[in-house]
């Protein structure tokens, strides 16, 4: 699309959104992806109508105010960007736009209040484990409490798993055979730390010597993705210092979204100091079944004798922002008498993205009770995801639907398949 965007206004950003709007070319082969069009039906809400919208704000023929209620119902699922046959960059647009959109915008009190809650606890998993125990209270106030505050209160688990530390180096069992650094997440270690015992253990079992750099912290991805870059730049300047990628094979990552916001360090840090090593960074960054699968000839695993059917859910970062999808259905296939199933309609999100089931409850909501159908369909004994936000979100709309079938990590089927 040609367009008319003066680009110097809007920051080192500013080229990388106008050359992703220049290379739409408006056919509308991302609109049938999109859950919010399939969901709300306007064009406004698809991939091709929020591109619009961003250019008409850019170009300065649109007030922000405009479309702002369009651009926060996108869940940046980026279902659009393998459906496009142009190869639109869409996340080169969308979250840059949201930074500067967030600089600009008003937010009531009431908004403001819940968005510092939020950015002030969920990176931060000591002051998350407090304000997870504090929400109990408040959930138990819920009906008391403002409408915008509830589903955040709904999020909040009825009881957290024990809080889990980690060492600083794990070597390798056996000849030793890869060197990595491990990423251990925020929300993910206070929701279900198994996660990363599970990958320290699979990655040591299969000849991996593991070191978690101590100074490591969240990885930015919740911040960047609803527009504050300045604290998505803290996070990753900070885990730049902590992760030296010329000391590892790999940056190992076990939360579809933060390996997603670790990918896109180069656009978080563009036209800072920190662009170029944002970028070695980056290339050294992989999920933990995309590594395995890649590594290969993994130790064997044991026959059980036990049959079961395991559906596997796409992470939408996993999917569509890293292109991981064949190594974790491999990878499960390999476990004697596992089935895989396939569920209808993998690339629509369920609804979790990020603080977006927060943010836009209803829309999330409803994803998500089509995407508990829609793996109910299967007939499943087990559904394996590789993130916690996806975990969090179809383990609710089981309940909701009263069918609470197991649902776990990739990785943690695997360790336990090591383990029999
Ligand atoms: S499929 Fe790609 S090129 Fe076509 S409208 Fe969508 S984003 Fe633009
Ligand atoms: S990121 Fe997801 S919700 Fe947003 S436009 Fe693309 S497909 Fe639609």
């Amino acid at each position: 699309m040609l367009h008319t965007i003066d680009t110097a206004k809007f920051g080192p950003l500013g080229q990388t959104m106008a050359d992703a709007i220049q290379s739409c070319v408006h056919c509308g082969f991302c609109l049938p992806a999109c859950p919010t069009y399939q969901k709300l039906g306007h064009e406004v809400d698809s991939p091709r109508g929020r591109i619009l919208l961003m250019k008409g704000v850019l170009e300065e023929e649109l007030e922000l105010e405009q479309a702002l209620p369009h651009l926060d119902q996108c869940l940046g699922c980026l279902a659009c960007e393998p459906a496009c046959p142009s190869g639109v960059p869409y996340r080169d647009l969308i979250s840059p736009f949201r930074a500067l959109a967030n600089e600009k915008r008003t937010r009531s009190p009431l908004e403001k209040l819940r968005r510092t809650l939020i950015s002030q606890t969920l990176p931060y998993p000591n002051r998350f484990r407090l304000g997870a125990k504090a929400g109990k209270i408040g959930k138990a106030l819920s009906p008391l409490m403002p409408a915008s505050f509830r589903p955040m209160l709904d999020l909040i688990p009825d009881t957290l798993p024990k809080k889990q530390t980690w060492k600083e180096f794990y070597p390798a069992h056996g000849d030793k055979r890869g060197t990595v650094a491990l990423l251990i997440g925020c929300a993910q270690q206070v929701l279900d730390p198994d996660i990363n015992t599970a990958t320290i253990e699979c990655l040591i079992h299969n000849g991996i010597d593991v070191h978690i750099p101590k100074n490591q912290t969240c990885c930015g991805a919740l911040s960047w993705h609803v527009g504050d870059q300045s604290a998505a730049q803290k996070f990753a300047q900070k885990n730049l210092k902590a992760f030296d990628p010329e000391k590892y094979d790999a940056i190992i990552t076990n939360a579809a979204g933060c390996g997603s916001g670790l990918h896109e360090y180069h656009l978080i840090l563009k036209g800072t100091p920190f662009e170029k090593e944002a970028d070695n960074f980056r290339d050294k960054v992989i999920d933990v079944t995309a590594y395995l699968h890649q590594l290969g000839d993994l130790t064997p695993f044991n026959e059980t004798g036990q049959k079961q059917t395991v559906a596997y859910h796409d992470a939408c970062h996993l999917s569509h922002a890293q292109g991981v999808t064949a190594a974790p259905r491999a990878l499960l296939a390999a476990i004697p008498g596992v089935t895989i199933a396939e569920i209808p309609n993998p690339h629509l999100c369920c609804g979790s993205a990020g603080t977006y089931n927060i943010d836009q409850p209803e829309i999330a909501s409803s994803l998500g009770q089509n995407k508990a159908k829609a793996i109910l369909s299967t007939k499943p004994d087990l559904i394996a995801t590789g993130n916690i936000g996806c975990l969090t979100q179809i383990t609710s709309h089981l309940k909701t639907q009263g069918r609470p079938i197991p649902i776990r990590h990739t990785i943690q089927i695997l360790r336990d398949a090591w383990s029999t």
